[in-house]
């Protein structure tokens, strides 16, 4: 394996596992350039505080992550969020307000809270009211933001649309390819032609919240924080296998196996390799094998993001913190994407009497900000949520953490490329790739990549 984020880490534990099931011995190199394992993921305790730099949850309603968690035996140490909570703002023209109840990420599906919301204009309301009538449209592949504007108006792609995809994707929704990202969309629009009428039907069909038994929340995580993940996996690795400070820097045949190089020196051949790296360090490393594919690869675009994670008193916020989190529009012309009222959303994140919070700044649309140190950053950040929250104090805790070029843009015709790109890797027997460039950019769905990859590779 190449590449120790959770994506490596999933293929490995895999290959272990039906390594054990088909009675086989294994012998499985996992081999990380950077000097720690878990890639985006990263979670570091600090005065009382519990910090994660990248991801802090996982998406329960995709399954492959959550079966994991059963399969490793570790179920109880996952926790749900506070749900009494659950509710997102919106910070529009110097207030927070709430996202109406039933709005379903791009559309509203209850009409009460949606037109009593001071957060949409009447025109805007009226022209959201305009999907219930309009006819369906034809693109196979549209952009978000087109299909957004196309559906529901501009009102509703600059106020609720666009920060909801920039905090989950750090993405322009002008680029962000519908299909490959929210095709739940384009199929009820295809099935139900209105998106409000489609939306609120399949709400009626599914279980209502608390009555479905359901035992976890949409987002889950572990106790300890998304580090844990990484810990309970590598652990269940064979000794030695994880290779962290490992840079893999050429990648070539080797008669019928693969030979692989690393920048500290030690040369490994073997029968399976899996890339799990980012697609642009796949693209690298396959240039001299497949110039096409390397091309395919390079093709997709990366965001960078950095987060900045600030403790304060209690006492010190008059903000009720009664939601998850806020969602900044563009139109704001504000730093910050979005913030997370981190302990709110999750026991055990701050010392008592204190609470953490969460800045999101970057992304496809924010990426010149990036450019600026780590202070004034931090400075943006704390200044932006003072003005948000009420915040008075100055934070008793501060950390930046950066991702650079780490978060994949599902451009429009993304699918067609991961189609060519899987069509190539066919053709280079004992090669995979697994990550989050392709099918999903959740935790989730990148436990599913690596899995499939060691499946395609191991299973007999
Ligand atoms: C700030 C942030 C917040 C996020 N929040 C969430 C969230 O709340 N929930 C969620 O589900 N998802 C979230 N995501 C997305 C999710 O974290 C990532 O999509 C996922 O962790 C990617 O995993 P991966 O294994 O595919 O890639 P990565 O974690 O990027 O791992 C790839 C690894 O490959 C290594 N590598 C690269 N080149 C080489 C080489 N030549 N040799 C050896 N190693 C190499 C890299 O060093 C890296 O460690 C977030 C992402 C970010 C950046």
């Amino acid at each position: 394996m190449v590449g120790g984020g959770v994506a490596g880490l999933a293929a490995a534990h895999r290959a272990v596992e039906l390594a054990r099931e088909g009675g086989r011995a294994l012998d499985l190199r996992l081999l990380e350039a950077r000097p720690r394992l878990g890639g985006t993921i990263r979670t570091e305790r600090v005065d009382g505080f519990l910090v994660e730099a990248g991801p802090d949850s996982f998406l329960s309603e995709k399954p492959w992550a959550l079966a994991l968690c059963r399969r490793l035996g570790v179920e109880d140490r996952l926790v749900r969020t506070d749900d009494r909570y659950r509710r997102t703002f919106v910070w529009h023209a110097g207030r927070l307000h709430p996202l109406p109840d039933g709005f379903q990420l791009l559309a509203p599906t209850a009409l009460l809270p949606f037109v009593t919301s001071p957060l949409f204009s009447w025109p805007g309301k009226l022209r959201m009211a305009l999907d219930l009538v309009l006819p369906r449209g034809h693109a196979d592949d549209e952009s978000l933001g087109a299909f957004v504007r196309r559906r529901l108006g501009r009102e509703a792609l600059e106020r609720v649309a666009q920060p909801l995809v920039a905090g989950i994707y750090s993405a322009d929704p002008d680029d962000l390819s519908l299909a490959a990202t929210m095709p739940r969309f384009l199929e009820v629009e295809r099935r139900q032609r209105s998106l409000i009428l489609g939306l609120r039907q399949a709400l009626r069909g599914a279980a209502q919240p608390g009555t479905s038994g359901a035992r976890w929340s949409l987002f889950v995580t572990f106790a300890g924080g998304m580090g844990e993940l990484v810990d309970l996996l590598a652990a269940r690795l064979p000794a030695g296998a994880a290779r962290p400070g490992h840079r893999v820097t050429e990648l070539a045949r080797a008669g019928a196996a693969w030979r692989l190089r690393t920048a500290e020196g030690p040369v490994l051949e073997a029968d399976h390799v899996i890339l799990a790296t980012e697609a642009h360090a796949a693209a690298r490393l396959v240039r001299h094998l497949d110039p096409s594919l390397a091309a395919l690869l390079g093709e997709i675009v990366y965001a960078s993001a950095a987060t900045v994670s600030l403790g304060f008193r209690r006492a010190d916020v008059s903000h009720p913190l009664d939601g998850f989190g806020f969602v900044v529009p563009r139109t704001e012309g504000k730093a910050l994407l979005a913030a997370t009222f981190s302990s709110v959303k999750y026991p055990g994140r701050a010392p008592g009497d204190h609470v953490l919070l969460r800045g999101f700044l970057g992304g496809m649309l924010g990426r010149r900000l990036l450019d600026e140190e780590d202070d004034r950053l931090v400075g943006r950040v704390r200044d932006e949520l003072h003005e948000a929250l009420g915040i008075r104090g100055e934070p008793v805790l501060a950390r930046l953490s950066r991702a650079p070029v780490s978060m994949p843009q599902y451009h429009v015709g993304h699918l067609a490329r991961v189609e060519a790109i899987e069509r190539a890797v066919a053709g280079l027997p004992g090669l995979g790739l697994a990550g989050s460039a392709y099918r999903g950019v959740g935790i989730a769905d990148c436990v599913r990549s690596g899995e499939a990859a060691a499946e395609r590779a191991f299973a007999r």
